[in-house]
């Protein structure tokens, strides 16, 4: 390369970028091998009625232990496996595993799982949903999906379709991280949906006081109820945000200061061990 292609912000920029690709290059290759080397688990934090702290459900959440680089976070690996075309196997292997350890709860409660667009623009993952309900004997509607809006935004997709069907077999679903995408609310009210999830950043600005987040989670509020839909607060973490968000009249809520995403067999002590534990938790 000649020397003065690209001038000095060349030179600085290029060592970067490439330690960037590097390191995208070794971690897809590690997550190739991730399930089969049985790196990955699930993790369940609780989701409780704002009003009375009773346990509805948890949200699975996936997490990978590398051997060399130890706790990899899903905001890192997520995207780098739906770029690799890996978040199919991967979502299937989510999906199988909350299914069969929420049947060992004592408790009828919920479990969600967070599901990526690439999943929903394939049919076959209508199959797979009803291959996971029938081989863990999971009831469907202890089953919730959650997807977010950018599924909608991707044009000529049959991720609506793959929905319709899913709903179809009574899985319910939520819309997650709503109000961070490019929201259009035509697809609110032609998909059943049935919670919203408010994200933290709304949270936490309306325990601060910001005009604009008490006004947003007011209108989501008031826009859900007119759909027959729930809204779950997400990401609270004091009781000043709990008492906000419960008295904007969100329904459930879910947050550090009601549980951190916990290991399977203390999820199931909860669930097995009494309902209030879990908004003591
Ligand atoms: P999400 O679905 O919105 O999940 C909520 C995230 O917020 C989780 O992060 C959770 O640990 C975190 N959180 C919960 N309560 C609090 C709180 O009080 N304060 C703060 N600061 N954070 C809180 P996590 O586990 O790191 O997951 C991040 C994202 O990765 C998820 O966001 C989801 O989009 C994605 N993800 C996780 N598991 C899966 C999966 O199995 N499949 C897919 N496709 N995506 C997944
Ligand atoms: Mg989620
Ligand atoms: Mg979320
Ligand atoms: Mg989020």
């Amino acid at each position: 390369r000649s020397k003065d292609a690209g001038g000095g912000t060349f030179h600085c920029y290029e060592p970067q970028l490439h330690v960037q690709a590097e390191e995208r290059r070794v971690l897809e290759m590690a997550l190739r091998k991730a399930l089969q080397n049985g790196e990955m688990h699930l993790n369940y934090q609780p989701v409780v009625a704002a009003d009375t702290g009773e346990l509805t459900g948890f949200e699975a959440l996936l997490r990978w232990i590398h051997p060399e680089f130890g706790n990899i976070s899903p905001v890192k690996f997520v995207p780098l496996a739906e770029d690799a075309r890996l978040i199919a196997p991967i979502g299937e292997w989510v999906l199988r595993t909350a299914c069969e350890e929420a049947t060992r709860w004592n408790h009828p409660v919920r479990v969600a799982v967070n599901v990526s667009p690439e999943q929903l623009h394939n049919p076959a993952f209508v199959a797979v949903v009803a291959s996971a309900l029938a081989q863990s004997g999971l009831p469907a509607d202890r089953l919730e999906l959650e997807v977010t809006e950018s599924v909608f935004m991707k044009e000529g997709t049959c991720a609506i379709q793959v929905l319709e069907k899913i709903l179809d077999m009574g899985v319910r679903l939520s819309l997650d991280d709503f109000g961070t995408g490019y929201s259009s609310l035509g697809y609110l009210s032609r998909t059943r949906f049935s919670s919203i999830k408010i994200d933290r950043s709304f949270v936490q600005g309306a325990s601060q006081g910001v005009p604009e987040a008490i006004a947003i989670i007011r209108a989501v509020v008031a826009l859900a109820q007119s759909l027959g839909m729930a809204t779950t607060a997400e990401g609270v973490e004091t009781e000043a945000e709990h008492l906000m968000v419960q008295d904007l009249g969100c329904s459930k809520v879910q947050g550090y200061y009601f549980g951190r995403p916990l290991p399977v067999e203390e999820a199931r002590a909860i669930v097995n061990h009494g309902q209030r534990d879990a908004a003591a938790a």
